[in-house]
């Protein structure tokens, strides 16, 4: 691993390989690089041994337990005998956020400031280094405020995506609709049974007539029944039969009468078609309430659905600011993720 100054932009690299090396930032290949030379001279010349065997299970990728031991008793070995070796400390910060290159360190989106690694990697590096390390450290800030940026376009229009706007208007006239339909009918309702009151005082003083006709026919056959029995002659009793067996007949009569009104007279009539009436406004807000909660489901599916991108979004946030930028990759697609990373790599100075 060495440091290069891109020919081109400039800038500041991490080499890890003489061979197929490019500028992190501008992509120049860099032709004609030298392989990086031994980190320790005499007498540490022991410790490169160590630094190589680092280096291998660095690019390895390997991350295991027993391979996690082996590096950190070779770091321990190393720093042993040499504890302000910059270089020596910013494998230790590939290794501690499981990577292989500073590529992949800003393609991960790890935290870098803060970590014990990186800060003594830092506090003992030269210029050269520092600028490399600062420069890891500006992407990564770039890379975020372009994420964020995207996240809030890519967010919204998924929202627009599920036409909640539209449905939230249909459903807003929809609930003015039946609100107003149901007023009409509750109107409608207390009309027919104001009508219906006043129905039913027609039918009770019709109905009263032919009541009172009969109580009339009732007591004159009472009275004839209570006249003392035993004083009358043969002629009175055949006279008082047949006087009972007449108001007998209006009676039959009048209940007919009674009867009949019931069915045919146009107040009866009235009346009962405003009971139909009043029986199918009142079926009418019945179906109009089982309106108002299916509307009610659909605007709380709307909302639901909403609520899960919100969730979705803020948890790609979350996961950004704790150092990991993978479910942004995934929210966004890989293409449009990548091509933010170069546009910051490109950018920062
Ligand atoms: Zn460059």
């Amino acid at each position: 691993m060495k440091i290069v100054r891109c020919t081109s932009c400039h800038r500041v690299n991490h080499v890890f390989s003489a061979s197929n090396a490019k500028c992190l930032f501008c992509e120049e290949s860099f032709s004609n690089l030298t392989p990086p030379a031994p980190l320790f001279d005499i007498p540490y010349l022991f410790l490169n041994e160590k630094i190589g065997e680092i280096d291998g299970l660095i690019s390895s990728g390997k991350r295991d337990g027993v391979t996690l031991r082996t590096l950190s008793r070779l770091f321990d070995e190393v720093l042993e005998w040499q504890p302000q070796i910059s270089s020596v400390f910013w494998r230790r910060f590939l290794v501690s956020v499981g990577c292989k290159t500073d590529q992949e360190v800003i393609n991960k989106g790890v935290l870098i400031e803060g970590n014990a690694a990186y800060e003594a990697a830092f506090r003992h590096g030269n210029e050269d280094e520092k600028e490399a390390y600062g420069l890891l450290v500006k992407v990564r800030a770039r890379i975020i405020r372009l994420l964020e940026a995207e996240l809030i376009k890519s967010e919204k229009s998924k929202k627009i995506g599920t036409d909640a706007e539209k449905k939230l208007a249909d459903f807003k006239n929809q609930l003015a609709n039946e609100e107003r339909q149901v007023l009409e009918d509750i109107k409608k309702l207390k009309g027919i049974e104001r009508t219906i009151r006043e129905q039913e005082m027609d039918c009770s003083s019709i109905a009263g007539e032919y009541k009172h006709a009969l109580d009339k026919t009732l007591q004159e056959a009472k009275h004839i029944w209570r006249s003392p029995q035993n004083e009358i002659s043969y002629e009175d009793k055949t006279n008082w039969e047949s006087q009972l067996d007449a108001l007998q007949r209006v009676s039959n009569a009048e209940f007919e009468k009674l009867k009949q009104l019931e069915s045919s007279h146009h107040a009866f009539a009235d009346y009962s078609r405003l009971v139909d009436e009043q029986k199918a406004v009142c079926a009418e807000i019945n179906s109009r309430k089982g309106n108002l909660d299916r509307l009610k489901t659909s605007i709380e599916q709307i909302v639901s659905t909403i609520k899960d991108i919100t969730d979705e979004y803020n948890s790609v946030r979350e996961a950004i600011c704790a150092g990991d930028f993978s479910k942004a990759e995934r929210v966004l697609s890989n293409t449009r993720f990548e091509a933010l990373v170069k546009q910051a790599l490109r950018e920062v100075k």
